[in-house]
């Protein structure tokens, strides 16, 4: 089975440019050095299945005519990644069917404390926030079968929260990792296609450097990796000249073909 990978945002929690901010990245005027908040979108025959609802989320469904959702999967809760969830109402009045949305009991418990209000049902005559219908991962490692869309998934960490990555066929999805385990080598060894957070030149705490983000990727012997999330300091071509050639940075609107079991 083929499918499809559209890179929705590729850029660090700020966005890039970053507002007012006046670096030579910033002021650019390459595309590829306007990065909406990270998100991707799987495409599998007539479904498309979402990965994070950043604060960008409207924009990228606009840009991408994202016309349905079959399903959303949720990375984790940082703002960046879910701050745009009141939008998925959209679907909602278009279906007529709550949006199914997988994610770990963490992000589920963050999600709650956060956005009390999506989990109030729609009152008759009142305006309504979305309506999700939320799916808990069970494990840290496992396996999710969606209307025949075979979807891996495992954990790591960043700083002190738990982040969920998938795994779709031949591509892997790991953004927002800071520390991870020897399970997740094995969960994703020899993928073919990685794609892989990195913020700047230099490691943080809460993300790989792109030095890191190389090394991380040769002990998973991906094919080819492309990085995301990434930060202002990071010009696109600048960047890309100095890195490994099977190292790649992503950009909005990159698309991937995939290949599902
Ligand atoms: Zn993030
Ligand atoms: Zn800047």
């Amino acid at each position: 089975m083929q499918g499809k990978f559209v890179f929705l945002g590729t850029g660090s929690s700020p966005g890039v440019p970053v507002i007012a901010c006046e670096c030579g990245v910033c002021q650019s005027s390459s595309p590829y050095n306007k990065r909406l908040r990270s998100a991707g979108l799987v495409q599998v025959g007539s479904k498309n299945i979402l990965i994070d609802v950043g604060p960008d989320f409207r924009a990228q469904a606009l840009n991408f005519k994202i016309k349905h959702l079959n399903a959303v999967l949720l990375t984790h809760a940082h703002a960046d990644h879910i701050s745009g969830m009141d939008d998925l109402r959209a679907y909602y009045s278009l279906e007529k069917k709550k949006v199914l949305c997988f994610l770990s009991q963490d992000t589920f418990n963050e999600v709650k404390m956060r956005y009390r209000y999506l989990f109030e049902p729609p009152q008759p005559g009142k305006s309504f926030s979305a309506q999700i219908d939320f799916q808990l991962l069970p494990e840290d490692f496992g396996n999710l079968e969606f209307e025949g869309v075979s979807i891996e998934y495992f954990s790591y960490v960043q700083q002190d929260m738990k982040v969920t990555g998938f795994r779709f066929g031949n591509l892997a999805y790991v953004s927002d990792i800071r520390e991870y385990t020897e399970k997740l080598i094995d969960a994703i060894q020899g993928v073919d296609i990685l794609i892989l957070s990195a913020l700047r030149n230099v490691p943080t705490k809460m993300h790989f450097s792109i030095e890191e983000a190389i090394a991380f990727s040769k002990r998973v012997g991906a094919k080819k990796t492309y990085l995301t999330h990434t930060g202002h300091d990071l010009e696109y071509a600048a960047t890309n000249a100095l890195l490994p050639p099977d190292v790649r940075m992503s950009y909005d609107g990159l698309e991937l073909d995939i290949q599902l079991d």
